[in-house]
């Protein structure tokens, strides 16, 4: 599930292929980029914000316009980067998802069933980006601002309030459902009656910030299969705790996953 940790790694991997190379071909298979060539670009780095990736080019000295640009992608559900050496067989995912390949001298990298795929001005990021709210792995995550946005709509619940993007950037479903078991909140709790916001917000982002650097998403603190989380995917499975089934339900656009004895409905 691309979290903002996932993001995050994947800006990471990224960068180390590409950061300071000059492209040596890029092929766009998406209708909107389908004539834009990068050969002769430039990649000055690779960032993300929230879960959205910024990967940052210089134009070559001759293009009209603006000297820096920016790609952006979204991973959504189901979208990935992958670094190749060159010569490397494209094998992470089937050749029908590949939305672009960036070819540089040491490596190419490919993003498949990438969405909000964009060339824009760097100047311009804001415009796709600077409505996120505090991003929880960015230099400057900031919970205060995070709880000062949750807090403007109180009588939201908050499972759907944490997987808002203009609170805080980078909490997905996965998250959300763990976080809301560790805390003892049941994702309907509207958000006016969370006892402690700061608390919550400030747990998320130690869950992210614990899985940076490997690609295994665990909020139990064990990397083994099946043990990885105390709620999410574990429908009809004992809780952790106390042994109670966990249930799974709609909430919003979401499923949700919880315990009803550890997460109690709100009174
Ligand atoms: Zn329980």
């Amino acid at each position: 599930m691309p979290e903002g940790d996932t993001v995050w790694n994947t800006a990471r991997v990224l960068h180390r292929a590409l950061a300071g190379a000059r492209l040596t071909g890029s092929d766009f298979r998406v209708p909107q980029l389908a004539t834009t060539d990068l050969t002769g670009w430039t990649v000055r780095e690779s960032a993300s914000r929230g879960k959205h990736l910024l990967l940052r080019l210089a134009a070559p000295a001759d293009h009209p316009g603006a000297a820096h640009w920016t790609l952006h992608s979204h991973l959504r559900m189901d979208g990935a980067w992958r670094a190749y050496a060159p010569g490397e067989r494209w094998s992470a995912r089937p050749a029908h998802l590949i939305r672009v390949a960036l070819r540089a001298a040491d490596a190419v990298a490919v993003g498949y069933h990438l969405h909000e795929l964009a060339l824009l001005p760097t100047a311009q990021e804001e415009t796709l980006v600077g409505h996120l709210g505090p991003d929880l792995l960015g230099d400057d995550w900031d919970p205060a601002e995070a709880v000062r946005r949750l807090a403007t709509h109180p009588d939201a619940t908050i499972g759907e309030a944490l997987l808002d993007q203009r609170n805080l950037a980078g909490v997905g479903n996965l998250y959300k459902c763990e976080v809301l078991f560790l805390r003892g909140l049941s994702p309907w709790t509207p958000v006016g009656a969370v006892p402690d916001l700061a608390g919550t917000v400030t747990l998320a982002q130690k869950l992210l910030a614990a899985n940076r650097g490997r690609w295994t998403q665990s909020t139990t603190g064990s990397l083994h299969r099946g043990s990885t989380s105390y709620v999410y995917g574990r429908r009809a499975q004992p809780c952790r705790r106390c042994g109670t089934a966990i249930r799974k339900e709609e909430l919003g656009e979401r499923v949700t996953y919880w315990c009803p004895r550890c997460q109690p409905a709100p009174t």
